[in-house]
């Protein structure tokens, strides 16, 4: 039997730069956090799914997705940070890596006992 299925990953919190709450309107206290779904075989991920990340006020203690931003400031810095600071965990690709392992090895070894 193999078992697979999907599981997440979090993004850790991190405050951003600049941008106001859409609720209470308070200034540079807004935080990005969120969580990345992987696919996984056994446990082992094997390729990253999607993310979902939104915006944390620490003031109200608010959670807002993107779309419900309604300040410039807030959208720039969440998406520059989202661009720029958000990257794929390495281990998210473990399962690629050990099947290209496995197959490069699967067609060196006959190379290597002739
Ligand atoms: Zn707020």
């Amino acid at each position: 039997m193999i078992i697979f299925g999907t599981s997440s990953s979090t993004i850790h919190p991190a405050k951003l730069d600049g941008g106001c709450c859409p609720f209470c309107k308070t200034e540079n206290q807004m935080w990005i956090q969120g969580y990345r779904k992987y696919f996984h075989v056994f446990w082992i991920p094997f390729f990253p799914l999607w993310k979902k990340v939104y915006s944390v006020c620490s003031h109200c203690k608010g959670a807002f997705e993107k779309q419900e931003f309604n300040n410039e400031k807030l959208i720039t810095s969440f998406e520059n940070f989202e661009k720029n600071r958000i990257k794929i965990p390495w281990y998210h690709f473990t399962g690629i890596i050990i099947f290209l392992l496995l197959i490069t090895l699967i067609a060196v070894l006959p190379l290597l006992t002739n």
